[in-house]
């Protein structure tokens, strides 16, 4: 590579990598390249082949799975997806919860109003179903 033409940023960034430890691709060899930021997610990737560190919660641990990694594994992926798969089931689990206290309210009315009742109990069975993970029609296969 060419240092003279290499971009402010790209030399920035190599000097972030060089402090944090962060070595060459295990794979090819090329130069690493940190990106992220905030509190959450970091990844170290190779700015030859993209091979990736998967995530991590800080630039210090998105070096450590880089420089840990001697295969390809997408094993910090999978725990960042599984995490936030844990975020969205607890939302939904809160939205169908919510979705069967107005049932209730419009049961409660007087007169009930068992239209909105019926669409928010639908509401809550459809997130109840897809936190049971089957697909509404799932019984018909
Ligand atoms: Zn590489």
């Amino acid at each position: 590579m060419d240092e003279q033409e290499e971009h402010p940023f790209d030399r920035a960034n190599r000097k972030l990598c060089e402090e944090l430890g962060a070595t060459s691709c295990q794979f090819c060899g090329g130069m690493p390249r940190i990106t992220g930021g905030g509190a959450n997610y970091w990844t170290i990737s190779c700015r030859s082949c993209n091979a990736s560190s998967g995530l991590g919660r800080t630039d210090a641990s998105a070096v450590e799975a880089w420089s840990r990694r001697a295969t390809p594994s997408p094993s910090a992926d999978l725990t960042a997806a599984r995490e936030e798969i844990g975020r969205l089931r607890v939302a939904l689990s809160n939205c169908m919860y919510q979705f069967l206290a107005y049932e209730q309210q419009h049961l409660a009315k007087s007169p009930p109003d068992y239209t909105k009742a019926k669409t928010n109990k639908d509401f809550a069975e459809l997130a109840s179903t897809a936190l049971a993970g089957g697909a509404p029609d799932a019984s018909d296969h």
